[in-house]
């Protein structure tokens, strides 16, 4: 397995990266002028709609270029290693954990590129979601961009060039992924043992969201969850019945990220408290103490026990924000596969032969389409898709009233 069997549906944009990594590579025998006159370059934009693997491409890329072997991205030597299993000396992430990604952030990335790789060839800072970049970090990167330390290497992440200022694109060589199609994510999730049925079923429902078809294909309930979202245009009768479903629809999400952060959430505050020794249940402070002898600086209890309050709040304030992101991205999901539905209905209703999203749901898809006019489908698939943009422009918007309006607008088309 190479680092680059995990893109699905990617060729050109693999053998794009691999030049890149076999220029890279020269930096360690000729120098970075040699590597950069080869074709090797600071700044990457990786970009492309959601499910078509930008991390995974972002993360690809890393390996090859830390990569020991030729080709490289050989996937088995450490350079390859360390980066899949994200314990790479040389390589950073930043992911936003909440809703942006803030200057602080960005700093502490700039201060780490400007250091010598420890390891490998390159210090790699990667950066998901580029696209959440408050105004004052989007400047604070764009100084390290325009004068790269000589072994620093950005990736940056984000659904498209239009996503990014402009000032930070045009210092980036872009890389654009495509969606992957139906018959490449079946193969892709054949290829991983599943089922060649489910596989096809899945990749369709998930229209070319590679990791959402494998999510499907690995977790039951989430295939339960999907059943529930494409049940509710049949539960639309009366208000009250709207609102039931609206409430359903939050507590779906909510239970997906609840299921998806809670065992990260609890891991997380144990290691700081231990960290920080307080309250801790682990055996890590216990075993300290018993080395004995008194650390050097330690500081008095009291100053100790405030720092500890004030860490474990930011730590708090940090999972809210994340748990919130989360469930902002399962509702999002829901509504991706609502408006598949209404797709389906009006493709139905106009007889265009195009591949149905959910052919699982055939049924319920003739019963929608033989209820309503193609006017008044075209409707709820628009008010579906409205929502969808609301929903991203206002990520302060209470979940609970929006689905209530999207679900009254449904009826009432
Ligand atoms: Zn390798």
């Amino acid at each position: 397995m190479t680092v680059w069997d995990a893109l699905v549906g990617q060729d050109s944009v693999v053998s794009t990266l691999t030049a890149a990594a076999r220029a890279a590579a020269l930096v360690t025998t000729q120098g970075p002028l040699a590597a950069a006159r080869a074709g090797m370059t600071h700044s990457w934009l990786f970009t492309g709609p959601a499910g078509s693997g930008l991390a995974v491409a972002a993360r690809a890329f890393a390996a090859a270029l830390l990569c020991e072997n030729s080709p490289p991205g050989c996937g088995q030597c450490p350079g390859c290693h360390t980066v899949l299993s994200d314990t790479a000396a040389d390589l950073r992430t930043v992911r936003p954990e909440g809703l942006s990604i803030g200057v602080r952030d960005v700093r502490a990335l700039i201060r780490d590129a400007a250091s010598a790789p420890s390891a490998g060839r390159w210090r790699i800072l990667l950066i998901d979601d580029a696209d959440r970049f408050t105004d004052s970090a989007a400047n604070a990167l764009l100084k390290a961009l325009e004068e790269p330390a000589e072994r620093a290497v950005f990736l940056l992440c984000a659904p498209s060039v239009d996503d990014v200022l402009p000032t930070i694109r045009s210092r980036c060589r872009s890389v654009a992924l495509r969606l992957p199609s139906v018959d490449d994510v079946t193969a892709a999730l054949v290829r991983e043992g599943v089922d060649e049925g489910l596989a096809r079923m899945v990749a369709q429902a998930s229209q070319g969201h590679v990791g959402q078809a494998r999510r499907l294909a690995a977790d039951p309930q989430a295939r339960a969850r999907r059943e529930a979202v494409l049940r509710l245009p049949s539960r639309l009768n009366r208000v009250g019945d709207c609102l039931a479903a609206a409430a359903d629809l939050v507590d779906a999400a909510n239970a997906d990220a609840q299921a998806a952060n809670a065992d990260r959430d609890e891991a997380e505050t144990e290691a700081l408290k231990t960290a920080l020794g307080v309250g801790a249940t682990s055996a890590g402070t216990r075993s300290t103490s018993a080395r004995g002898g008194a650390r050097a600086g330690a500081k008095p209890k009291s100053i100790q026990v405030r720092g500890a309050a004030g860490a474990l709040k930011e730590l708090e304030r940090t999972q809210k924000s994340r748990g919130r992101r989360t469930v902002l991205d399962s509702l999002d999901r829901a509504l991706v596969d609502l408006a598949g539905l209404y797709r389906d209905v009006l493709a139905h209703q106009l007889r265009a032969g195009v591949a149905p999203v959910h052919p699982d749901h055939a049924e319920a898809i003739e019963r929608l389409a033989a209820t309503a006019t193609p006017e008044q489908t075209l409707r709820r698939w628009e008010a579906v898709l409205a929502t969808r943009q609301t929903l991203a422009d206002n990520p302060g918007l209470v979940p609970q009233l929006t689905t209530e309006s999207l679900a009254l607008a449904l009826r009432d088309a």
